[in-house]
């Protein structure tokens, strides 16, 4: 997890300020880790830790989170767009499953595919640099209903 420093200077070196605003989506991302929030959830969460920030600032921030590479954003199908905390060691080391009935979103470990590129590079001598890889299906809640 990155520190409130890096994040600072991460902010300021590309001459943004570090804004107490910015700090709070921030947080509230680290407290969701793994977890995929709509805009409204954020506002939600934003709202509860009693700070008044209004939907369109925190349209802003996520874009702007985004543009740094602080948080991920992630499109889906029929459905709101998607954010998540994406620290730089976790980056590219995961695609999503996406469920058509319910729309959650589940992190799946891309090493998973590694014997896929292993076969990609022996069958096609292709050697793999990246790939984007998304899966949609129903999620097991879906399932038992
Ligand atoms: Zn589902
Ligand atoms: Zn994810």
């Amino acid at each position: 997890m990155e520190h409130k420093d890096e994040l600072k200077k991460k902010l300021e070196d590309k001459g943004y300020k570090f804004t107490s605003q910015r700090e709070v989506v921030i947080e509230v991302f680290k407290e969701n880790k793994g977890k995929h929030l709509k805009v409204e959830q954020v506002y939600n969460y934003v709202k509860e830790k009693q700070y008044k920030i209004g939907f369109a600032t925190i349209y802003r921030t996520l874009s702007l989170l985004e543009k740094m590479g602080i948080i991920g954003k992630l499109e889906i199908e029929d459905g709101p767009a998607l954010y998540e905390y994406s620290d730089q060691i976790e980056k590219g080391k995961k695609c999503h499953m996406i469920c058509i009935k319910c729309n959650s979103v589940i992190d799946i470990d891309k090493s998973m595919f590694d014997c896929l590129e292993e076969r990609i590079k022996k069958q096609y001598g292709f050697k793999l640099e990246s790939s984007i890889l998304d899966f949609y299906g129903i999620c097991k809640n879906c399932r038992e209903k």
